[in-house]
């Protein structure tokens, strides 16, 4: 049986910031960062600091700019919340890991929110691993 991974808990004005970038970027991915804390059993979003996407091809891919990136590690040095993961969107796809990002998997433990295009934009949590994604159950809820 496989491990049962950590729940994602965020807030509904995390998710709306997210589809609300997704569809402000559109051809465009969005991306960003996300905030929060580990719990026992669950990985708590509390914050998302969006970023411009600085990849050569936005239109299928997201690099996360590295000024923002330090930027949030300098606000939480001290602080009871770190940076956990990343968000971005697939303007023309589902909010499934795509083979691209599949080669991005170079820091294994972060939470990836992707929103995938529809009527809402559907907002999937998925777990980085080596190599793979796992998907975990996101949860609404104030934090
Ligand atoms: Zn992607």
């Amino acid at each position: 049986m496989p491990e049962a991974g950590p729940e994602v808990v965020a807030g509904p004005a995390i998710l709306d910031t997210v589809r609300e970038a997704a569809r402000a970027a559109a051809p465009q991915e969005a991306c960003g960062l996300l905030l929060g804390r580990h719990e026992s059993g669950r990985v708590v979003l509390s914050a998302c600091v969006p970023s411009q996407n600085i990849a050569a091809e936005p239109i299928r891919r997201f690099e996360v700019d590295p000024a923002v990136r330090l930027r949030v590690q300098r606000e939480t040095r001290d602080g009871g919340e770190a940076m956990v993961g990343l968000y971005h969107s697939h303007p023309a796809g589902t909010a499934v890991p795509s083979a691209t990002d599949r080669e991005c998997l170079y820091e294994p433990g972060l939470v990836w929110l992707i929103a995938g295009r529809g009527p809402r934009w559907t907002i999937r949590a998925w777990l980085a691993l080596r190599d793979d994604f796992r998907e975990l159950p996101l949860m609404v809820a104030d934090v």
